[in-house]
């Protein structure tokens, strides 16, 4: 398998491509890495060691991804053609020796987790020496690897030795005939004579990556949960995805909504697990199973927002993103005589390249939009508390927008099946009535909404909702010392846009910068205080994040 070198030549989605490979051939290696880091690198006179690596959207980058060969022992239909791929000369690829030198400077720049991957890592004879020099670089605590396990189990306890501290194995059929017609190779028992030695090993949990394809092998997620009863597996499905040649196409994709909707109907106590920062799959267990399922919904959910990765390809090539084009060759800068703080600020340079989201995937990425709004309740007296800034616990109205702001940005850490959206906009303001309404002593409605936007795949509401509704509880915890009956109602969507179904706007919805109109649905208009009476009360009015 060799997805990473196929992306590089069949997906230029982006303008940025920085092939020092074709600079350094036409003219001396060192002349033009010396233009070449001119070009592109602020180079940084003291060691940037000591700084985590973020990019411009705020994700901190602390795990590499090494592609250590092209060649594999199968050919998986969705990944390699049947005659293989074209393989760089030995010569370009990294040796043993450069390939830790980098992992050194990654190290140094936080890196703490790697993962050995391919092509398939098993062909390399020298596989336990890599483990085990990688493993003792300081700084990294795992060394993961990911293997079709056709050649892995006789190897497996002399990889563990070496250092190898987690395992993902491929599989995409429990079925002999299918998993043949898929690989181009037969290997299903060995494949799962490796799973189960490496439970017996201690590998806790193995994780089974497996790609559903319509038509292929989507009536078999029920067989996968069940494989999960017995043992401490993941068993991770994962969209089909479009690589080099792989004849992608929408209509072979099974959305990881659908592997979910098709497990849980086949087993009814599949329970969400708590979300896991930087986590890819959502994961799902049942009730006396001893493993658990995951869906990675790389292309209706891209989990973009929350990426930590960065790849190395195996004639070292740093990528940003797996479908990005950009690769800057931190092996032709490292023999052009480059010391690790250029090496280091090569790979900050290209980091700061990293577009916040990819731009593959099953739906659009549209600029999207969406405000919510609910209500609080509260008596007369808290009214003209907050009115004159007063509650006792303090400056109550700023509170709940800053609670709400940054709530609408952790939606993803809240709700299980929610992917983490890379908000340019959270805006919450909080509006209060004037008037009767709190003189006459029957107190009266807060007013809170939030406004979220993204330029993103899924919509953002979700956001939208989370702020309004944790603004209206930091509300309410500010001011339940002085009224212990408020309620919180009203909570909705008033609009939304860029979502592929056209923008929407609720029939009753005030206009987007409307003054509080404090009526629900359920109330008749003419009920409604007329708008003189009305007042808009935001202590920060907007905050932009
Ligand atoms: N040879 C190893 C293996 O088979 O696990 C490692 C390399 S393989 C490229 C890494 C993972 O990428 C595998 O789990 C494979 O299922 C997944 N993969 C490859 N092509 C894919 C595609 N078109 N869509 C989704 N996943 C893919």
């Amino acid at each position: 398998m060799n997805l990473l070198k196929q992306t590089q030549f069949f997906l230029p989605l982006y303008s940025v491509r920085i092939n020092t490979r074709t600079h350094l051939r036409r003219n001396s290696v060192a002349f033009q890495y010396k233009r070449f880091l001119s070009d592109n690198v602020e180079v940084e006179s003291k060691s940037s060691v000591e700084a985590p690596l973020m990019d411009l959207h705020g994700r901190r980058h602390d795990y590499l991804r090494i592609s250590l060969t092209e060649r594999c022992n199968l050919r998986c239909q969705y990944c390699m053609p049947a005659e293989g791929v074209p393989l760089s000369a030995r010569a370009a690829l990294l040796s043993r020796a450069e390939l830790a030198r980098l992992v050194r400077v990654f190290a140094a720049l936080g890196v703490t987790k790697l993962r050995l991957t391919g092509g398939e890592p098993t062909v390399r004879q020298d596989l336990a020496d890599i483990i085990q020099e990688l493993s003792s670089v300081d700084g990294i605590s795992t060394v993961a690897m990911t293997s079709n396990g056709v050649a892995l189990t006789r190897r497996l306890p002399a990889l563990q030795r070496a250092g190898l501290s987690a395992l993902n194995v491929s599989l995409d059929s429990l079925r002999a005939d299918r998993y043949e017609r898929m690989a181009r190779r037969p290997g299903l028992q060995k494949v799962l004579a490796c799973i189960d030695l490496a439970l017996q090993l201690g590998f806790s949990p193995v994780k089974v990556n497996t790609v559903l394809m319509k038509g292929f092998n989507d009536d078999e997620v029920c067989d996968f949960v069940e494989f999960t009863k017995h043992r401490n597996v993941e068993v991770r499905f994962i969209e089909f995805m479009p690589f080099t040649g792989n004849r992608w196409d929408d209509s072979r994709l099974v959305s990881g909504a659908a592997a979910l909707a098709a497990a849980r109907a086949a087993l009814p106590t599949l329970r969400p697990a708590p979300p896991a920062p930087c986590r890819t799959a959502t994961v799902w267990k049942a009730d006396g199973y001893a493993g658990s399922v995951g869906f990675i919904s790389s292309m209706t959910q891209p989990f973009c927002s929350s990426c930590n990765r960065l790849r190395l390809t195996a004639d070292g090539n740093l990528k940003v993103c797996l479908f990005g084009g950009a690769e800057v060759s931190l092996r032709d800068a490292a023999r052009a005589g480059a010391p690790d703080a250029e090496l280091a600020a090569l790979v900050r340079a290209a980091l700061r390249r990293k577009l916040p989201a990819h731009a593959v995937g099953a739906k659009p990425v549209r600029a999207r939009a969406a405000e919510a709004e609910c209500f609080l309740h509260v008596s007369a007296r808290l009214l003209r508390l907050l009115r004159d800034a007063a509650v006792p616990k303090g400056d109550a109205l700023s509170v709940a927008q800053v609670a709400g702001t940054l709530a609408a940005k952790r939606t993803a850490d809240l709700i299980p099946m929610c992917h983490p959206l890379p908000l340019e906009l959270a805006r919450v303001r909080v509006q209060l009535p004037r008037g009767e309404a709190g003189e006459a002593g029957a107190g009266g409605r807060v007013r809170l909404t939030c406004e979220a936007r993204a330029t993103a795949r899924t919509g953002v509401e979700m956001e939208a909702l989370t702020g309004c509704a944790v603004a209206a509880l930091a509300l309410y915890d500010m001011c339940k010392s002085v009224d212990k009956h408020m309620t919180i109602t009203g909570l909705r969507v008033l609009r939304k846009s860029g979502g592929v179904g056209g923008d929407w706007t609720a029939p009753d919805a005030p206009g987007p910068h409307e003054p509080h109109t404090p009526h629900t649905p359920h109330e008749p208009r003419e009920q409604m205080p007329d708008k003189a009476k009305i007042e808009t009360y935001a202590p920060t009015n907007f905050i932009y994040l």
